[in-house]
Parts: C-alpha cells; sequence; structure tokens
C-alpha cells in the first residue's frame, strides 16, 4: 500500500518560497508601515497593491484555481500546505488573491459560469481588479437550513426580480458583485430544488447596504443588505435553475478545507507562540515551560494540531481524487475549528493578561476562532451529518467504515 506524505519538489519549493515571501517581504513591510503613526488609508492601499503586484509577478497569486486562469495549478493536497504558510501573515491570503469569500466565489464561478459570466465576473476576480461576496444567510430564518430561505427571485420578462433580505454578506462593502441565492421554485417536489444563485452587481438599483452588522470583533465588512426588487438580466442565473443548493454544496466542500487549511496556520502559530510565552515566563521557581500542567497544554494542542493536519490532508486527497469527501470535510471542519478554539485559549491562558490585551495578535485570533465554531456550517449541524452517515453506512453496508475515512484500517 502506498502512503507517502511528502509533497513533490516542485510543491515543497513553492511552499518554502512562499513561506520566505511572506515572512521576508509582507510582513517587514506591514510592520514597518504599522510604525508610523501617520500612515494614511491611503498609505495602507497603495502597500497592500504593490505586495499583491509582487506576489503575482513572483507567481504566488491564485493558488487554488487551476493553470487554464491563471492559477498556481496546485492539486488540493499542496494548496493545504501553501494556504497553511499564507494564514501565518497577517492579510497573507488577500495578498497572494485567495482570501474569503472570492476564493470561494472562484472556484464556483470556474465550476458553473457560462462563458458570458466567466468574461464579466470571474476574469476581473482572477485579475485582482475586483471583489465579491456571497449572499445566503438572512436574519429570520435558521442559516443552518437553506432550505428556509425566504429572498425570492420571480421572472419578469427577460429579467428575474429579486427582493430579500440578508446579513453577514462578508465583503459587501467594497464588492462589485454578490452570488445570491433565492427561492425561484417554492412548489419544486424536493425543498433542495427550490433555490437558484444569481451573479447581482453590487451597483444594480435596489441593492442597499443596510449597515455592517457590528460583531464582538467590531466591524469587519459583514454586512446587512436589502435586495428591494433589484433587477438582473436572465443571463445572470448562475448554474441551473433550482440548483442553487447543489452550488452552494460543490461552493461549500472546498471552502470549508480552506478555512480549515487557514485555521491551521493559526493553530501552528498560536502553538508555537504558547510554547515561546512558556519557556521565557518565570514563576514560582521554574519556567512555565517546565511544569506538568502548561507541558499538558502543549502536548494537548499538539496532538490535536497533529490530527487536524491529518484529517484535512485526507479530506484534500478525497477531493483531488474525486473520491466522496461530505464526510472527511464535516469531519475536517468540526475538528479544527474546535482546535482552533482550544489552542488559541490555551495560548492566551500561558500569556495571562498579556495574552488578554491587544498587544500581541492572539485576542484577534480569538475572535475570529469564536465564529469558526458556528460559521460555514455549524457545530452541531456537521455532527448531525457525520452521524446520519455513520448510521447509513452501518445499516447498508454493515460497517461504519466508509464513514470515518474508508481508511485501510
Ligand atoms: C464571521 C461570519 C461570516 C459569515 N459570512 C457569511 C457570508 O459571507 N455569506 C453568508 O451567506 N453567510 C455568512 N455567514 C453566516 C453563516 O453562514 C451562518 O451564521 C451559519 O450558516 C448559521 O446560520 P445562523 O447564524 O442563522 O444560525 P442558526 O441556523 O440559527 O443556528 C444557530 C445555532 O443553532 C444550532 N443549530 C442549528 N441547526 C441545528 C440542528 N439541526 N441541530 C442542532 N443544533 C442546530 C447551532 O448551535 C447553531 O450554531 C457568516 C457568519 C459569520 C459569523
Amino acid at each position: 500500500m502506498a502512503i507517502d506524505f511528502t509533497f513533490s519538489q516542485e510543491v515543497e519549493d513553492a511552499r518554502q518560497m512562499m513561506r520566505q515571501f511572506l515572512h521576508e517581504t509582507v510582513k517587514p513591510a506591514f510592520a514597518g508601515l504599522r510604525a508610523n503613526k501617520d500612515a494614511t488609508r491611503e498609505d495602507w492601499s497603495q502597500l497592500v497593491k504593490s505586495l499583491r503586484g509582487k506576489a503575482r509577478d513572483a507567481g504566488f497569486w491564485l493558488p487554488h484555481m487551476p493553470q487554464d486562469v491563471g492559477g498556481m495549478g496546485l492539486g488540493v493536497t499542496a494548496l493545504a500546505a501553501v494556504s497553511a504558510e499564507a494564514a501565518k501573515v497577517p492579510m497573507g491570503p488577500y495578498i497572494i488573491n485567495a482570501q474569503a469569500p472570492d476564493e470561494g466565489n472562484m472556484h464556483t464561478l470556474y465550476h458553473f459560469a457560462t462563458d458570458y459570466q466567466r468574461e464579466h465576473f470571474l476574469k476581473p476576480l482572477l485579475e485582482g481588479t475586483a471583489r465579491s461576496c456571497f449572499s445566503m444567510t438572512e436574519p429570520e430564518v435558521a442559516g443552518s437550513d437553506p432550505t428556509l430561505i425566504q429572498t425570492t427571485a420571480v421572472e419578469d420578462g427577460d429579467d428575474w426580480v429579486i427582493n430579500g433580505h440578508k446579513w453577514f454578506t462578508s465583503g459587501a462593502q467594497g464588492a462589485d458583485f454578490a452570488i445570491v441565492i433565492a427561492k425561484t421554485d417554492p412548489d419544486a417536489d424536493i425543498p433542495q430544488a427550490r433555490n437558484s444563485a444569481f451573479i447581482v452587481p453590487t451597483n444594480s438599483p435596489g441593492f442597499e447596504i443596510v449597515r455592517d452588522v457590528e460583531t464582538m470583533g467590531g466591524r469587519h465588512n459583514h454586512p446587512e443588505v436589502r435586495y428591494n426588487g433589484v433587477r438582473v438580466p436572465k443571463t445572470h442565473l448562475l448554474g441551473e435553475r433550482g440548483g442553487g443548493h447543489k452550488l452552494g454544496q460543490v461552493r461549500l466542500g472546498p471552502a470549508r478545507l480552506a478555512h480549515c487549511m487557514r485555521w491551521i496556520g493559526q493553530i501552528e502559530m498560536a502553538l508555537e507562540m504558547l510554547i515561546e510565552r512558556a519557556q521565557n515566563r518565570f514563576s514560582h521557581g521554574s519556567y512555565l515551560s517546565e511544569k506538568q500542567s502548561i507541558q499538558w497544554m502543549m502536548s494537548d494542542s499538539a496532538m490535536e494540531l497533529y490530527a487536524a493536519k491529518l484529517m484535512v490532508l485526507h479530506a484534500a486527497y478525497k477531493i483531488e481524487n474525486k473520491m466522496e469527501f461530505k464526510q472527511e470535510v464535516s469531519m475536517a471542519k468540526h475538528h479544527v475549528a474546535n482546535t482552533l478554539w482550544r489552542v488559541v485559549d490555551r495560548a492566551m491562558q500561558v500569556h495571562g493578561a498579556l495574552g488578554y490585551s491587544t498587544d500581541t495578535p492572539l485576542a484577534g485570533m480569538m475572535q475570529q476562532a469564536r465564529w469558526a465554531r458556528l460559521a460555514d456550517g455549524a457545530d452541531e449541524v456537521h455532527q448531525m451529518r457525520i452521524a446520519e452517515l455513520l448510521m447509513r453506512a452501518y445499516n447498508e453496508d454493515g460497517s461504519i467504515g466508509q464513514a470515518v475515512g474508508g481508511l485501510p484500517l
């Protein structure tokens, strides 16, 4: 049996070079500007623009996309390695044009867009000249159950007319277009065939950003949006009519894994910070790192991180090899999100008051870690799906084997 956990030299080189670029070019550039108290918004925007240009020139651009559209053409497993590196540097994913939600939207458009849609909407995203958002969740109904979506799209002549209310449409401010999920076929036999996806330019009359919803982390561009009779031509239907659910599933599998990949980078960073602090903080006669209770935090974190890496690599392997991946992605998403939460919490504990302050990145990381457990499938919803597949495998195959990774063990 062939089990090989090494990447090809080409991928390993790409990862090392990306790491070097992010740590030696991006990180110091940000630190330099942060130290300049007079730096303006314009200075920041110029810096980001210039770093993105450098990344593109160096070939660190669109790691998640195939080469035929200018991407790095990495397989999903190699992408795991590269994304984890990018997440260790603030704005790393944005610099290499692989940030959510554009990243998931690029995937979606790549798979479902017509030639017209590719030219007008995918191309500018690939070039980094446009931004986008994904508009599915609604305040009035449980986002965990998209069959409840109330936003409607109704045919009128050559147009679709969209009415509805969304929130947490991340990145909507400054986005050029939204991919909107709306109900088109309320009477379809199966609830999953009732919704469709539309590309809605944000300058369409009736597209209204009500407010940027303030979160525990402040305002991070997660707006509440109203669609007040927004008209889009029929050419803006993305994928097939009634295919909104399918499109969401295709989008969410790899997009969830992409989050996991970035979270692994964050977990690693938090654990390294924990170790560094523990080895340098002296209390009650010894360094924190010499105390067993702190060593347990380190070892628990290491074991959870190791399991997280294996789960992500295996789920990525399954996607790459066109195998069924739903169960593995659900398990990875749940495990990695919870590992992120626990490891950041432990690192914060070991840092004491410093950890609670905003002098280290830990406070910000904890805010991100909290939403990881409820967005893109809440913990309990993944657990429900995992259990369903587990029972189905047991009842149909007489064995749970296929529902726990289908591994030869
Ligand atoms: C930072 C952030 C960014 C986001 N970005 C986007 C975005 O770009 N676009 C977008 O459309 N949405 C986005 N969302 C919304 C996100 O996808 C939803 O929050 C998520 O789908 C859950 O929906 P909800 O918030 O309505 O919670 P609900 O569906 O109301 O669920 C609340 C809780 O109920 C429990 N629950 C729900 N169903 C079950 C069940 N079957 N069994 C047991 N317990 C259950 C879970 O504990 C869950 O956390 C974002 C959210 C956050 C926090």
